[in-house]
């Protein structure tokens, strides 16, 4: 029997007899898992589970094995790779970052679950580690306030997100200008950053132009980018960043600071007024 007739007797026998394609704790094959490229953001038609109030969140099945530092705190996210693909981001954030707890954010079930179960493989291969990394299968650009609390995050991702090249499709870019007020708001004020690095110039020129515009957001230097070692990681470690390597193609990158504004200084800010038309970069009509 050839390799890939091997392959389809096995695929068959998984359907048959409903057992999953792969155990948990075993490491998933990437094939098993692949789905379609490109979705829609912004369809009604997908069936999300989301609380209806991120203080309800239950964060502790995705991180069973970790307690919060104080025991009044809750166990949360603190880094976020949105997008986040098949996973190599999430985990080789776990390992660069080990006091923060790092969530992947996917709108694909299948790749989410290659995700989750590369997650338990690297726990069940090395006892007590990779336990403050998890996956979540969202769509970020419409349920971010149903997990996230303000100010909860300390960075927050964005690598090779889907460009959605035609003009009628910008609307479904994940980064805008709308959307830079939510990442803001969860952000971090005065150390959150905001990472973006892409293959698609026109993508990155417009991610640039709207962070530059946000007043929430400040532009780091080429100094400061090349002194944080995530920059590094964003650039090596995704899957879509080795295959534009492979490629030989150019990767470009912005990484943006959360800043404190004036009006934030004096006011108590709530989910009602930060995102007030025009208080912080929330501008009408956009
Ligand atoms: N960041 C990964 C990497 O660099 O290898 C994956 C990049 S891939 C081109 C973009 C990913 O973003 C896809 O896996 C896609 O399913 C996911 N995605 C697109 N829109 C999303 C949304 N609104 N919420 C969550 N994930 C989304």
């Amino acid at each position: 029997m050839t390799k890939s007739e091997n392959e389809k007797k096995r695929l068959r026998a998984v359907v048959e007899n409903s057992f999953p394609i792969t155990q948990e704790g075993d490491m998933p094959r990437k094939k098993f898992y692949r789905s379609r490229a490109h979705c829609n953001p912004l369809s009604h038609n997908n069936t999300f589970d989301y609380p209806s109030h991120s203080s309800e969140m239950d964060w502790s099945t995705h991180y069973p094995n970790i307690s919060p530092a104080h025991p009044s705190e809750k166990i949360a996210p603190t880094v976020l790779d949105i997008g986040c693909g098949f996973g190599g981001l999430t985990i080789a954030l776990t390992k660069l970052l080990p006091n923060e707890t790092i969530l992947g954010l996917e709108i694909r079930a299948k790749v989410t679950e290659y995700v989750r179960l590369r997650i338990m493989a690297h726990r069940k291969d090395n006892p007590g580690e990779y336990e403050r990394a998890s996956v979540l299968r969202s769509n970020t650009m419409k349920f971010m306030p149903n997990f996230f609390q303000k100010s909860s995050l300390e960075k927050v991702f964005f690598c090779f997100p889907d460009p959605h090249f035609k003009k009628k499709n910008h609307p479904r870019r994940i980064v805008s200008e709308s959307l830079l007020s939510e990442y803001a708001y969860f952000l971090k004020p005065g150390s959150g950053k905001l990472y973006c690095i892409t293959d698609v110039e026109d993508l990155h020129n417009w991610h640039v132009k709207h962070c530059r515009a946000h007043p929430l957001f400040r532009e780091l230097t080429k100094v400061e980018m090349d002194e944080d070692p995530c920059v590094k990681a964003m650039y090596n470690e995704t899957e879509e960043g080795m295959k534009v390597e492979r490629a030989g193609a150019n990767k470009y990158y912005a990484v943006y600071e959360r800043i404190v504004n004036d009006t934030e200084r004096t006011l108590k800010i709530t989910a009602e007024n930060f995102f007030e038309m025009g208080q912080f970069g929330v501008s009408e009509g956009e």
